[in-house]
């Protein structure tokens, strides 16, 4: 018989998977007490191999925004796998969701969809250079984009010819980026930024609006493309696009993750001005128009917009917010919380190591709380006011075995 605990799955995946694990999934570099391997989802809770549950703080990395299974989702998907998925061409679908992206993203006059949100940086990056036929693109230090050469942050196997026309500057600081700028002089093609600063290992920094407007104002001058890497943002801050608050329109958007729910699905949308260059390109991958995804979208922008899912997710935030301020007030512990609260992050003062939020985060997920010490986390509009004081009691004992250490 085949045993499916934690341990037994961890020691197999060691002989056929490289290190067991490998990327972000590898739990084992951010947690002593989560499981490396999930059953089953439901809602904003999560069921490991062993059979225990955790309230989902990490909603997938992101994609899961409307909850594990929702149910509107799984209707849309069971409907469109009747018909196929992977056909010949791509099913009717595709063009209802690319109406309803340039409906729904205040820049899209035109969509692209793809699998992974790295197909879709990558994408904008190359449409930006055939619209502009420059090389150079600008990128934030410490900004992550994707999986694969010029852009991954692990240089295992990376060569400095792929990264050959990157150059670098600071996030929310002008200075830097003018430099930049500066630099890359006429053979500028892009800037890429993600919509608020949110690498690892730091606390999370909002776009500072006179940065974003001043980015725009430089692209705009010197006729490069503004890229916002709206991966991990997008359909979880503002349908229309995460800077569209700031009054900022980038040229290109890159989305995934929230886009369909937890279907693998990706998209690049972008101005007419960019249109006949992402014509141009030769963007293509075997699953690129798998159907089910995009029913999957097209029920998850419709249910995002059609309901107040959007709010609950920031109501449930700022509930999950104060309440940890309250308990680490009342433990004697100091915390920065940052980000947004539908994305937010939680570190101890002072922990420049993140040793001690590490130590929370192990206590937390012992108490059946799904949180990361040092990588955003993501809410869900299936967190109830209920479901954030149930994770709230236990992040209580958390905090009080912390004390107690
Ligand atoms: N850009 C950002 C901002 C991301 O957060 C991610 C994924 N974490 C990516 C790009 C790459 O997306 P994917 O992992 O789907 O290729």
């Amino acid at each position: 018989m085949i045993d499916h605990n934690d341990t037994a799955l961890a020691k197999r995946a060691q002989l056929v998977v490289p290190g067991g694990m490998y990327g972000h999934m590898n739990a084992r570099s951010f947690s002593a007490t989560l499981p490396q391997y999930m059953a089953s989802g439901d809602g904003c809770r999560i069921t490991d191999t062993d059979g225990n549950t955790y309230l989902d703080f990490m909603c997938g990395w992101g994609p899961v925004v409307l909850g594990h299974r929702n149910p509107v989702v799984q209707q849309a998907v069971t409907e469109q796998l009747a018909k196929g998925d992977c056909l010949n061409g791509a099913a009717p679908v595709m063009v209802e969701l690319a109406e309803l992206l340039v409906d729904t993203v205040a820049h899209a006059d035109w969509a692209m969809l793809a699998k992974n949100g790295t197909d879709a940086t990558t994408a904008c990056v190359t449409i930006a250079r055939a619209a502009t036929g420059r090389r150079k693109v600008l990128v934030a230090h410490g900004a992550y984009h994707g999986a694969v050469p010029w852009c991954t942050p692990v240089t295992a196997g990376v060569t400095r010819e792929d990264r050959a026309h990157l150059d670098y500057f600071e996030y929310n600081d002008l200075d830097s980026l003018r430099g930049a700028v500066d630099r890359a002089g006429d053979d500028l093609a892009a800037v890429i930024v993600c919509p608020f600063r949110h690498d690892v290992h730091r606390d999370q920094e909002l776009a500072d609006p006179l940065f974003a407007t001043g980015l725009r104002e430089l692209c705009d001058r010197t006729g490069a493309a503004l890229i916002l890497d709206d991966v991990r943002c997008g359909f979880r801050l503002d349908l229309a696009g995460s800077w569209e608050p700031l009054g900022v329109r980038p040229d290109l958007s890159a989305w995934s993750k929230a886009i369909a729910n937890g279907y693998a699905l990706a998209a690049v949308t972008g101005t007419d001005a960019m249109r006949e260059a992402a014509g141009s390109i030769y963007a293509t991958g075997s699953f690129w128009f798998s159907a089910v995804s995009m029913a999957a979208a097209l029920a998850t922008i419709r249910e995002l917009r059609d309901t107040d899912a959007m709010q609950r997710m920031v109501d449930s935030g700022h509930r999950l917010r104060d309440g940890l301020a309250a308990q680490a007030r009342a433990h004697g512990f100091e915390v920065v919380q940052t980000g947004p609260v539908q994305m937010p992050l939680l570190r101890f003062a002072g922990d420049d190591d993140f040793s001690q939020t590490r130590l929370w985060c192990d206590e937390a997920g012992a108490r059946g709380v799904y949180l990361h010490p040092y990588h955003n986390w993501f809410l869900s509009a299936a967190h109830t006011a209920a479901d954030i004081d149930d994770a709230l009691d236990r992040t209580d004992g958390a905090f009080a075995a912390l004390a107690r250490r």
